[in-house]
């Protein structure tokens, strides 16, 4: 009984820790930290694998340092004339690419000829399946005028996730790029990113809003041109779910309540084919095909230099080019293979009965050892199994809160189980050391104290006195009145002897109707003055008998002191006991 209320308290007050905790956005921020920290530790460990194959389709062309320093000292300038590219564009086209994706912006340049981004311009006009990037931000709308942007470029969004709130993911300015390409193509996605607070890029988003609008991620857009080209799938509209899923016919993207996918990683950067643009360029120049082999490629023109500046961080490296992170992108829309957070309801249900596990273990299995071994197991089955889920499901399913509940409930547990052990040994040491009836202690207990007074006694050369106290006449008010109303007398007496002397004071049922008094540091006259107190006090008592009867006892008592009396506990009780029965002798209700 004591154990259950014991148990439920400790849950109620776990319970109330736990929804306090999980209401802290501090320690929640905290957690999730620790969380994404999980994360890419298993994406570390799935690309090292090598169970996920990247698209051999995806090509990359990398405008690398040397790329960038051959233009510089061609053409004396960055960036490249964009008549170059339009001749690039021509020179690869030429194969038969499915698509071409600059995660470059051609922003107006004062050094730029106008003809040479006409040129550009043109082959976006030309070629259907050219791709490039705009971004949205936040500049101060005095600075820089926003642009309206053409209708083309937006897309129709319907959202019924209540996670997600794209309001505040809106932007209220745009980086514009060259008009004529925007005039040109609807080819066109923003190229914003969502970082994590640790600066590291777990999550791309699909859309954001500028105003009103919805605006693709590039690399969605390109994605999704394939689709359209392979598979003939092209919605007029897109519709996310009550789960946050986008659904793309037979595919489908996850978005995470910030409004972002989380991207699943396919390998360390020079995942996809490289080649540097300067090796493109000089083809160009020398007016010959490349040595590449474009056809039915994707092909993603992007820096990879470092004085470009367009380096993330990513769980699998700390140095990864943003243009691998779009293919990355598009490799996960073209495989189906976003992450999917799993609900956190059913993360903490999951949680919960694993707490459950363990605190059953706890407490019914004996050996500390079993436990800890199996707490230790259990949760490595689980982290195990959070692996291999998003290796082969693509699903994120939370570890560090199921963990941190379990180990709470594993402290927990150990507490509580301590606590019913402690007072069970405090119950059993007070059942071995009292006397039912009158609750006093018993004769063992009066024993052992009797050695320890005079120890102590010894030790300190200080007294400690003993009285022995028998209720006259019992046996005859026992007939008299019946057992019941003796026992009830005996408890009242005993009530009395305890209220009757100094808490450190030992009172005790010798047997029978016999109870003694242990007296530390109590001299012989101090004691017997005790004694008469207690003798008159018993004399002058009502004791109530049962509901209608009510009657008077006395006691008589016998005083003897160490070291006056005797230097061990036998010598000073039978001397006691002597004079106990003295008093009986002249005639009861007395000290002696
Ligand atoms: P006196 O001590 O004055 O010489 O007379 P007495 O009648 O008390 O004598 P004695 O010590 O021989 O009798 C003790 C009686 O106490 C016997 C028994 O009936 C009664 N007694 C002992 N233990 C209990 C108990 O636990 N409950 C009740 N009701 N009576 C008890
Ligand atoms: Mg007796
Ligand atoms: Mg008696």
């Amino acid at each position: 009984m004591l154990k259950k209320i014991l148990y439920s308290l400790w849950i109620t007050i776990f319970l109330i820790f736990v929804f306090y905790t999980a209401k802290s956005t501090n320690f929640n921020t905290f957690l999730d930290a620790v969380e994404n920290k999980t994360f890419d530790l298993r994406q570390n460990i799935i690309v090292k694998s090598g169970y996920k194959k990247p698209n051999k389709n995806i090509l990359i062309v990398a405008i690398d340092d040397a790329s960038y320093e051959y233009i510089l000292e061609k053409y004396g300038e960055w960036p490249l004339p964009r008549d170059i590219y339009a001749k690039v564009i021509d020179n690869i086209e030429a194969q038969h690419p499915k698509s071409i994706a600059f995660d470059l912006m051609f922003v107006k340049s004062i050094k730029s000829k106008p003809s040479a981004d006409e040129a550009l311009a043109a082959a976006f006009k030309k070629y259907n399946n050219i791709y490039t990037a705009m971004n949205l931000d936040n500049q101060s709308v005095e600075l820089r005028k926003p642009i309206t942007l053409p209708e083309n470029l937006s897309v129709p969004v319907t959202n019924y996730s209540l996670d997600i709130d794209f309001d505040s993911l809106s932007f209220l300015n745009c980086r514009s790029i060259l008009p004529e390409i925007i005039q040109n193509t609807s080819n066109i996605g923003m190229i914003n990113v969502s970082r994590a607070e640790d600066g590291i890029l777990r999550k791309m988003p699909v859309f954001v809003k500028y105003q009103g609008k919805f605006y693709p991620q590039l690399a969605f857009r390109v994605g999704m041109g394939l689709i359209k080209h392979e598979e003939g799938y092209n919605p007029t509209e897109y519709i996310i779910d009550r789960n946050s899923n986008l659904i793309l016919n037979n595919r489908k993207i996850f978005i995470d309540k910030d409004g972002g996918a989380i991207l699943n990683w396919y390998g360390p950067t020079g995942t996809y084919q490289q080649i540097p643009m300067y090796k493109l360029v000089k083809a160009v120049e020398e007016g010959k095909q490349s040595n590449y082999n474009f056809t039915n490629k994707v092909v993603y023109f992007g820096t990879t230099a470092s004085s470009l500046f367009d380096i993330k961080t990513t769980p699998i490296a700390k140095i990864y080019p943003g243009v691998e992170v779009q293919a990355t992108y598009v490799n996960n829309l073209l495989d189906n293979s976003f992450i999917t957070k799993v609900d956190k309801w059913i993360t903490i249900f999951l949680g919960i009965i694993l707490a459950a596990l363990i605190g059953y273990m706890v407490i019914h299995v004996s050996s500390a050892a079993i436990v800890t071994l199996s707490f230790v197991s259990i949760y490595s089955a689980y982290i195990i199994f959070a692996y291999f889920i998003m290796k082969y499901h693509n699903l994120w399913i939370g570890i560090v809160y199921p963990l941190m509940l379990g180990f709470i409930i594993f402290i927990s547990a150990f507490v509580v189980k301590y606590i019913i052990k402690s007072r069970d040994f405090e119950q059993q040491y007070l059942l071995a050391t009292t006397d039912g009836l009158t609750e006093l202690y018993n004769h063992r207990y009066f024993q052992e104290q009797m050695k320890m007074q005079v120890e102590q006694a010894k030790r300190y050369e200080a007294p400690f006195s003993l009285i022995i106290i028998d209720i006259d006449f019992f046996k005859k008010f026992n007939d008299t009145f019946g057992h019941q109303a003796g026992d009830a007398v005996l408890r009242q007496v005993a009530q009395l002897l305890k209220q009757s002397v100094r808490t450190t004071d030992i009172v005790c049922r010798y047997g029978g109707e016999e109870m003694s008094i242990i007296l530390p540091n109590t001299s012989k006259e101090m004691s017997v003055s005790t004694a008469e107190k207690i003798c008159k006090r018993v004399a002058s008592k009502r004791f109530r008998l049962n509901n209608y009867q009510e009657s008077n006892v006395t006691i008589s008592l016998g005083v003897a002191s160490f070291p006056d009396d005797g230097e061990t506990p036998a010598q000073i009780i039978e001397m006691a006991d002597k004079r106990l029965y003295q008093s009986k002798h002249n005639g009861r209700n007395q000290v002696t």
